[in-house]
């Protein structure tokens, strides 16, 4: 069974929908991120599944118990759904021992049997030895695994975590990533992890759920999503894909197609069942992309040079298309420069599958 299950959960605020007719099912166990532009829909999702909004129509389950629907909706406290936000929400006057404690306190637990769950769950964290610690004396990375270890102590059937790396430098937020990791491994907890952050989705998640103006554009393992994006947002959104227009050629065979791109003809990765069209697209990355100055490809310019340290991101206009874009890297000694002429090849490519209707 499903730890967490939407089933066509829409949230409308007046006439908006921020979120719009989403069906996810979460394994117990499962590490679910879900990763979306701004005003996407990803913290309305939470604060749905934590119980801060009722869904306008559809059903929320977590194991079997419905606990959002048209017809009534069970309180936040009820649901044993564990929240670690972005800024940590620890109370300033509290130890981190009374922090994590305070809502066996408040459930009136024996004292020696809260005190052993807090010992637990500071262990749980890697933070032995610090129960008696104010927040205001530990780093941003302990203080987000004392919030950690406070949504723990009340054994929550899941965890969300709502971009809780947002606040820290680049250096903690790696080490916090491997944290997590490992916590999610030790514990087999269930997760839905809301971010912005791409590469922090991709390196902790089993599964994304991406989204796009309230729908759920795509739910696919990080591997699939890079490789097989469902659709242009998706392609673009994930590790910046370049979509090139295309006409495909040949039906699908083998799971590839031939496609005309640019005026030339190349064979890409596609779906079972792919017919020959016009007007579709293709997604390749930077990656798939070589310099080839005698071989196939087509011809285009260098229309500006980042040097990165190490090499340079060139983003290249194509003569068959000056309005494109491609970007790919090169690295140190840059043999291009601004403005330099010079022939393309796409090496491999994904044919992006016909929408809804078309
Ligand atoms: P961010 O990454 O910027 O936090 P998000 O993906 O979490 O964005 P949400 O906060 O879920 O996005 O918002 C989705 C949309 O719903 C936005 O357009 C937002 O303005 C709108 N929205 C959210 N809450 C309300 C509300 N209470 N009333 C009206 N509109 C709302």
């Amino acid at each position: 069974m499903a730890r967490l299950s939407l089933d066509h959960v829409t949230k409308s605020f007046a006439n908006f929908d921020a979120v719009k007719d989403v069906s996810i099912d979460v394994a117990d166990g499962e590490f679910l991120a879900v990763l979306g532009p701004s005003g996407c829909g990803k913290t309305t999702l939470l604060r749905l599944v934590a119980g801060f909004e009722k869904v306008s129509s559809g059903e929320i389950r977590i194991g079997s118990d419905v606990v959002s629907s048209s017809v009534g909706s069970v309180a936040p406290e009820k649901r044993r759904v564990g929240i670690v936000f972005q800024n940590y929400a620890l109370w300033p006057h509290m130890t981190v021992a009374e922090n994590i404690g305070y809502s066996l306190k408040v459930a009136k637990l024996d004292k020696a049997v809260a005190r052993q769950k807090v010992q637990d769950a500071l262990a749980l964290v890697n933070l032995q030895g610090l129960g008696e610690r104010r927040p205001a004396n530990l780093s941003g990375g302990q203080r987000q695994r004392v919030a950690l270890a406070r949504c723990l102590v009340a054994a929550p059937s899941l965890v969300l975590f709502d971009e809780p790396l947002a606040n820290l430098d680049v250096h903690l937020r790696a080490s916090m990533e491997d944290e997590f990791a490992a916590f999610h491994k030790r514990t087999g907890t269930t997760i839905v992890y809301i971010t912005h952050d791409q590469a922090e989705a991709m390196a902790l998640a089993d599964r994304i759920a991406v989204m796009d103006h309230g729908r759920l554009a795509q739910l696919a393992t990080p591997r699939e999503l890079y490789h097989e994006p469902a659709n242009e947002m998706v392609a673009s959104f994930i590790s910046q894909g370049i979509l090139l227009p295309a006409d495909v050629l040949t039906g699908e065979d083998g799971g590839h197609c031939k496609v005309r791109v640019l005026g030339t003809e190349l064979v890409v990765r596609c779906r079972p069942g792919e017919r020959p069209r016009a007007g579709a697209k293709i997604c390749c990355r930077s990656a798939d992309l070589d310099v080839s100055p005698d071989g196939p490809g087509f011809d285009g310019f260098v229309k500006r040079l980042i040097y990165q340290g190490g090499g340079a991101r060139i983003e290249f206009a194509p003569a068959a298309g000056p309005d494109l874009t491609l970007h790919f890297e090169q690295p140190d000694p840059v043999a291009l420069g601004s403005g330099a002429q010079a022939r393309l090849r796409i090496r491999s490519g994904w044919l992006i599958p016909a929408g809804p209707g078309s």
